[in-house]
């Protein structure tokens, strides 16, 4: 007689009181009010048009387009793609993109990364007029995130400031961790989130290094990861009731996953964004955002 196969074990349960932060939801109620301050503007004369510089072939930046160039359709938004050869030289890049800086009819201009090695993005970025950065890096820009006064922003960093504001969150007084400090995101959200008078930290890897990473989430109510390492925050790691922002886009077999342990975090926090679906679904609604931004600020 076989001995009956072992049940498989139960998945973990999700504590009433964990919220799950859909960011779709967020995003389309931002699209909702992009649309009319872009029919607005549209009465004002003022058509939007972006444009995507993409040097080479990229599988992921391909995505990335296409996904860019629907959302803008859908918003009543110009799209263009300039596609350049993989053997373009930063001169090549340059005059495009001062050929765009020149134009009227450009609203904004996005540097599809990643471009190929030959071109150092810092030095496309700081020929970009700033007036027409789309994705809030031109320094011209960060200067005015560290100020708190920009009106355009790296748009992740963005996206997790949308969804804090969407979930009423007053970062006022509070414990903020921030672990990675890429330019794109740790960086500069750091600086927005202390321009809400959050108490900020940033973590990276010489945090972890130095064996301090949980010491530091021990004490968070806001932990905002963006590391690119998968399920490295674990739940056991944090204070009940904190609120986890997960930014981590990590390909683990055939699934994607974030930069922290969903199954165990989920059982500390109040509130979780899941990956797939949590910051992603915001971070194009942002460019659009930061669009609509800068064609206000050429046309006020
Ligand atoms: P990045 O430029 O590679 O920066 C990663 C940061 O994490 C760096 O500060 C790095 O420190 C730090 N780090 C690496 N390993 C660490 C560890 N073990 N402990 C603590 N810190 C560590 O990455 P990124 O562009 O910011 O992106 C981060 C993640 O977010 C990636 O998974 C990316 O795919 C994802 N992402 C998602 C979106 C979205 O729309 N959802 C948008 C952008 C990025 P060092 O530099 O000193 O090594």
């Amino acid at each position: 007689m076989s001995t009956p196969a072992a049940p498989a074990p139960a998945p973990a349960p999700a504590t009433a009181e964990c919220q799950l932060i859909q960011g779709r939801p967020i995003a389309q109620r931002i699209q909702a009010d992009l649309k009319t301050e872009i029919e607005q503007l549209r009465a004002q004369n003022v058509a939007l048009k972006l444009v995507a510089v993409m040097v080479g072939e990229n599988a992921g930046s391909t995505v990335y387009v296409n996904q860019q160039r629907k959302l803008a359709d859908s918003m009543g938004i110009a799209y263009e793609l300039m596609q350049l050869p993989g053997t373009s030289t930063e001169a090549d890049v340059i005059q495009v993109v001062e050929r765009l800086n020149a134009d009227p009819a450009v609203t904004g201009v996005i540097l599809q990364q990643p471009m190929p090695q030959q071109i150092a993005i810092r030095n496309i970025i700081e020929k970009l007029n700033p007036a027409k950065d789309a994705e809030g890096m031109h320094p011209n820009s960060l200067g005015h995130v560290l100020m708190g006064d920009a009106h355009v922003a790296p748009c992740t960093a963005s996206a997790v400031m949308e969804i804090l504001a969407a979930q009423g969150m007053n970062l006022y007084g509070k414990e903020v961790v921030i672990v990675g400090h890429s330019d794109i995101v740790g960086k500069p959200l750091t600086l927005m989130m202390l321009n809400k008078f959050g108490t900020t930290t940033t973590c990276h890897i010489a945090t972890s290094q130095a064996h301090k990473l949980q010491d530091h989430l021990a004490t968070a109510e806001v932990v905002v990861v963006a590391v690119g390492v998968a399920r490295l925050i674990k739940g056991e790691w944090l204070r009940p009731g904190t609120v986890l922002i997960d930014v981590g886009i990590n390909k683990v077999g055939d699934q994607i996953v974030g930069d922290a342990d969903f199954e165990s975090c989920k059982l500390k926090c109040a509130a979780i964004t899941p990956v797939p679906g949590g910051v992603g679904p915001l971070t194009n609604t942002m460019l659009m955002k930061n669009l609509v931004a800068l064609a206000r600020a050429a046309h006020h």
